[in-house]
């Protein structure tokens, strides 16, 4: 039961943009010591050796029984022994037919051995002869060869050596460099550097961020020319953005552009590495760059090492990022701009990254990458459908204009969505219908299928009702385009209310609006219930948070006056010290907690004196499970009106 008012766009929880896929490379040394079948081919290496130093070396014995002494004499005498072989005390032989100690067949063998007794025995040596048995006679103190003791005594070892060095020698790959330095070798070089297709042609919806990149390029292509003229190259530049607005692709662009290798790593890859891999692996990194150069070094998130050092809680273990960012400070500080090699680093945290990163020489350089605005979505679907056939009836502008807040990756995957389900249904090209589902899908999460009991489904009805209606009746709300009781993603219903166009400024009413809309849904339940549900607890999540930042940040509270108590502009729940007093704190509980009854009151006012569309839309809801922008305002009889004219403020 989430209200999904505008400003941004309704995103199901939870989702993110689909990555790239990974490039899939060799792999490292690391993860190969880490592999299951390193482990195993080690095992049988071991268990070989062992087999070959007991079995293979060690005589191995045909079938033999031990006889007593005196029974050993009997058989002499019998004429059953034919042979023997004497090694100090023990006296091994063979017989013409089996002997045992038992009658048992198992039990019995041609092969025996004997123990002379500690009293010599002098009527032995004439009974053999007297019997014709042949006596070998063993030196009891005789080495078996030398090669042997050898091999058992070393052979396994160096086996397991030459095993070793032979794994070593496929994971770094063909080529020299010391045995052990070859698990230090990074990424980089395991994977070869990319050549991008990539150009900005393919990126879209971005455009400052391209302009600031173009001299990155010219650099690039012609480093000698660019510094003629007087231009200075930035070492490093930081692209900070929300995930899927196009960073990656936009740095390979850049490569592309210039032509030139792109080195890409992220590094949270660094962060799983083993102890003392890290920095090796950067090291290598920079040193592959400035063979290449011109090339580019791309580092994505960068924030998974490059955290601040300094009131963070360190739970050990954070030796090897701390190393491993020491190792790109150094590496940044170590070479010349003029070398030809610019580092682009991504993250979508700068407010977290360790100071040390942003310092001149360094990541000196900072663009911000933002969501696009209508144009550059319509510009990135442009680009998305190059290849995919559209029917007439698809405009791309209306689904530009029906997907605020959306993200470069998330319309790629609007597109693919659309194109799959075109292609499931056998049409041969993409239509309007296959967009508005796809884009359906990525608002609101995927249909979930759950039985809900008929009290619990008008209850939902009722709830968002509520939301729709006073979308409908607030000045200043933003248009209410749908609303379900389909439980969709996290959520048992959605009121789906998005922005005439992509706002950038908010006036106070507006904001009011969306509190009183996001407890629209909860009135409702305790209008015409009585009583309240758990149902309405991501609306008062997002209403305590609006009413708190018109408190600390935008000063719309009188009482405290034109203020911001946030840390560079971002509310800082676990800042240590408060920039406020004690005083202040209670003013700013009191104050948020004032804007919220206020517009609760405003809330349950308004349903009441509207009660009876309440009850119709409720109903038309539990008839029709969804029900959209003109089939709300035709139920309910009232009449949309462009937030704009109702002199929302700003
Ligand atoms: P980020 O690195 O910011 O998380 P990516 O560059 O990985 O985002 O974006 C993922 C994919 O989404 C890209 O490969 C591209 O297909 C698409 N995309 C994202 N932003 C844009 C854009 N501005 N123009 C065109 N395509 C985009
Ligand atoms: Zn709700």
């Amino acid at each position: 039961m989430a209200s999904k008012p505008g400003g941004g766009p309704p995103r199901p929880e939870g989702a993110s943009p689909p990555r790239p896929p990974v490039k899939p490379g060799r792999p490292t040394a690391a993860s190969q010591l880490r592999s299951p079948r390193f482990w195993i081919t080690l095992l049988l290496i071991f268990g070989v050796n062992i087999f070959a130093a007991n079995v293979l070396f060690a005589p191995q014995p045909a079938k033999s029984v031990t006889i007593p002494y005196n029974v050993f004499k009997e058989q002499v005498s019998a004429g059953n022994v034919v042979s023997i072989t004497s090694t100090g005390t023990v006296i091994t032989g063979t017989t013409k037919t089996a002997i045992g100690a038992t009658p048992k067949a198992s039990d019995k063998a041609t092969h025996f051995s004997t123990v002379l007794p500690a009293f010599a025995d002098p009527g032995l040596e004439s009974l053999l002869e007297q019997n014709n048995v042949t006596i070998n006679v063993n030196d009891p103190n005789q080495q078996p060869p030398f090669w042997q003791t050898l091999l058992i005594s070393l052979g396994p070892g160096l086996l397991i050596v030459l095993v070793l060095l032979f794994v070593m020698r496929r994971m770094a790959g063909a080529g020299g460099g010391g045995i052990l330095g070859q698990f230090s070798q990074s990424k980089a070089r395991l994977y070869d550097p990319e050549r991008p297709g990539t150009t900005f042609a393919d990126v879209a919806g971005i455009e400052e961020v391209k302009a600031e990149l173009v001299e990155v390029v010219e650099f690039l292509r012609e480093p000698l020319k660019f510094q003629r003229l007087g231009g200075t190259v930035p070492k490093g530049v930081l692209l900070i953005g929300p995930p899927g607005t196009g960073k990656t692709l936009v740095a390979r662009a850049v490569a592309g552009e210039a032509n030139v290798p792109f080195f890409s790593m992220s590094a949270s890859e660094f962060v799983e590495a083993i102890v003392g891999v890290g920095a090796a692996r950067v090291r290598d990194l920079f040193k592959k760059a400035r063979e290449a150069a011109p090339a580019i070094i791309f580092i994505d998130e960068l924030d998974a090492i490059g955290r601040s050092r300094q009131g963070t809680i360190r739970l050990g273990g954070n030796d090897e990022q701390e190393q491993t960012l020491n190792q790109i400070l150094t590496e940044m500080d170590g070479f010349d701009s003029r070398e030809g090699v610019i580092v682009l680093a991504a993250t979508n945290r700068a407010d977290v990254l360790d100071a040390a990163l942003l310092r001149p020489g360094r990541f000196d350089r900072r663009v911000t990458v933002m969501p696009p605005d209508r144009r550059g979505r319509a510009a990135i679907l442009k680009i998305h459908t190059r290849k995919v056939p559209l029917d007439s009836d698809v405009d791309l502008d209306a689904i530009a204009s029906d997907t605020p807040g959306l993200v470069g990756a998330d319309l790629r995957n609007i597109v693919n969505e659309a194109a799959l389900a075109a292609a499931a249904r056998g049409a041969g090209a993409v239509g309007e219908a296959d967009f508005s589902n796809a884009i359906e899908k990525t608002l609101l999460g995927t249909e979930r299928h759950i039985m809900l009991s008929p009290v619990d489904r008008e209850r939902i009805a009722y709830h968002e009702s509520g939301h729709a209606l006073l979308g409908l009746l607030v000045p200043g709300a933003d248009p209410v385009r749908k609303v379900t009781i389909i439980p969709r993603g996290m959520a048992l219903g959605v009121t789906v209310q998005s922005p005439v166009d992509d706002r950038f400024n908010y006036g106070e009413r507006y904001l009011r609006a969306r509190i009183i809309g996001a407890l629209g849904g909860r009135a409702a339940e305790s209008l015409v219930y009585g009583e309240v549900t758990t149902g309405a607890e991501n609306d008062l999540v997002q209403v305590t948070q609006i009413a708190h930042e018109m408190v600390v940040r935008w000063g719309m509270s009188d009482k405290i006056g034109p203020l911001n108590f946030t840390e560079n502009g971002q509310p800082g729940p676990f800042a240590m010290t408060k920039p406020y007093s004690e005083g202040t704190a209670l003013l700013i509980d009191a104050e948020v907690k004032r804007i919220a009854e206020e517009c609760m009151e405003r809330a349950c006012q308004l349903l009441t004196e509207h009660r009876p569309q309440l009850d119709t839309l409720a109903q038309a809801l539990l008839r029709e499970d969804s029900l959209n922008e003109q089939e709300i305002l035709d139920v309910t009889g009232l009449r949309s009106r462009n937030p704009r004219d109702i002199g929302d403020p700003d």
